[in-house]
């Protein structure tokens, strides 16, 4: 069974009226059932024991005192099999939910009145086994005290537990190649509720916010790009550890496509979810968030380096020593294209504040069907990337990738000019980083106004 709480506002009391096997009425179907009543107020806020849905809801009755033959105000929540709580005697259209709201433990439900069979406003409580309007009550404890006697006064701990997320910003959707390197993949969600997000279990409370994938038939595929994730279905933790009301929370996690995977084009679900469910917008909505994954064919070294090297490097701006980042790298360098480098780099602004979004638009001619690439921008005085790395192949021999950056933290208004450096790195057929020769350079002058 669920923890069960008092069923009215955290901090407030309730005193128990009518307890178990009370012989006024709590006998038979209603042996385990409670009656509460506020000395603060009559009709005081009726709050859901425990999450769940709401399967009944009646609160049309005006019909009072003791008379058998009054039909009741009620709500009936179901929380698992074999348990529901049912709320008793509720005031005349007071109820705030409806039948199939999914509801959160603490959440206000109805007033508390005297509609039914019922000689004053007070709430009638039990936890039942059937979906009826009048079950057979069950034993059970509340979790503030483990026993709730009659004329005993109880202060509720029934905390109402709000998490919200909006969505903030993402990385650019990822291409990836069947069998290829894994990518790393990043979202970003604003705290929009009153709950702090936590990356870990607390006090045996569980209140770790993860991004999950939906067990969906129908995007069950997304499992298939698990890499390193927390589970099949948990794709990573929020980081930073806490991240408390207005603050961004991000969700970075890697997605790998296995050799056997047909290329086209799969959708990944990721939303927020607490031990609670799935987080939705503060105003409610659903949160629709995606990764848009493009599966390419897994490319053979036979298809990649075909190409003759009569006129190697023509029209490619070589590297100086200074951005010469991949001199490291192993050699394969005669076997490459003469033509790939970076012939067209565009930006969609030629100004950028910041926290703003630039669009950079990176193409390659020449570059034989199945070559894999990298792409990165770096500041050129630091190298220090601007944005993770993209990996990419080259179809029709050509390799074009629009990225979109958020240019958030590192490049402020006050710096009249900065250089970046973008290189294209083709690699060879194991995926390691072709000679530095291949590395293909091209710069551009980026002026904040
Ligand atoms: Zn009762």
């Amino acid at each position: 069974m669920p923890d069960f709480y008092l069923p009215c506002e955290y901090g407030k009391k309730l005193k128990c009226t009518q307890g178990n096997d009370n012989a006024f009425s709590h006998k038979g179907k209603a042996e385990y059932a409670y009656d509460f009543k506020s000395t603060e107020t009559a009709n005081f806020n009726i709050c859901a024991t425990a999450s769940g849905v709401v399967k009944k809801v009646v609160d049309s009755n005006s019909k009072t005192g003791l008379v058998e033959s009054n039909p009741a105000n009620y709500i009936l929540i179901y929380h698992e099999p074999d348990c529901y709580s049912l709320y008793l005697h509720i005031a005349k259209n007071t109820a705030k939910v409806k039948k199939g709201d999914i509801i959160k433990q603490g959440q206000p439900i109805a007033n508390a009145g005297n509609v039914g069979y019922a000689d004053g406003i007070h709430l009638h409580f039990q936890i039942q086994k059937e979906e009826s309007s009048w079950g057979q009550s069950i034993s059970f404890q509340f979790e503030e005290s483990s026993s709730v006697e009659e004329n005993h006064f109880y202060t509720s701990q029934n905390k109402w537990i709000k998490s919200a997320a909006d969505y903030h910003s993402q990385a650019s959707y990822p291409t990836l190649t069947a069998g290829g390197d894994a990518v790393e993949w990043w979202i970003k969600f604003t705290n929009t509720g009153e709950e702090t997000w936590e990356n870990h279990n607390q006090k045996n409370k569980i209140t770790k916010l993860a991004l999950g994938t939906f067990s969906d038939p129908d995007i069950q595929e997304g499992r298939d790009f698990q890499c390193g994730w927390e589970s099949p279905t948990r794709l990573a933790v929020v980081s930073p550890d806490c991240v408390r009301s207005g603050e961004l929370g991000t969700f970075t996690f890697k997605i790998k496509a296995p050799s056997s995977m047909s290329s086209g084009k799969y959708r990944l679900q990721v939303t927020p979810k607490s031990p609670e469910g799935w987080l939705k917008q503060k105003d409610g909505q659903e949160l629709n968030c995606f990764v848009d994954i493009q599966v390419e064919e897994k490319a053979t070294i036979d298809d990649l380096f075909e190409t003759s090297n009569d006129n190697l490097f023509t029209g490619c701006m070589m590297p100086t020593s200074e951005n010469d980042l991949f001199s490291q790298s192993t050699g394969l360098s005669t076997l490459l294209s003469a033509n790939a480098d970076i012939k067209n780099v565009k930006w969609e602004k030629d100004s950028c504040l910041p926290d703003e979004n630039v669009k950079i638009d990176v193409k390659l001619h020449d570059v034989p069907d199945g070559t894999p690439i990298d792409i990165s921008i770096m500041e050129k005085d630091t190298k220090s990337c601007v944005m993770p790395s993209l990996s990419g192949i080259a179809y029709n021999n050509t390799f074009e990738h629009l990225m979109t950056i958020n240019w958030i933290d590192s490049y402020q208004p006050e710096t009249n000019q900065d250089l970046f450096v973008i290189s294209a790195v083709i690699k060879d057929g194991d995926n390691q980083p072709a000679v530095s020769n291949s590395l293909h350079v091209d710069t551009l002058n980026y002026i904040f106004l």
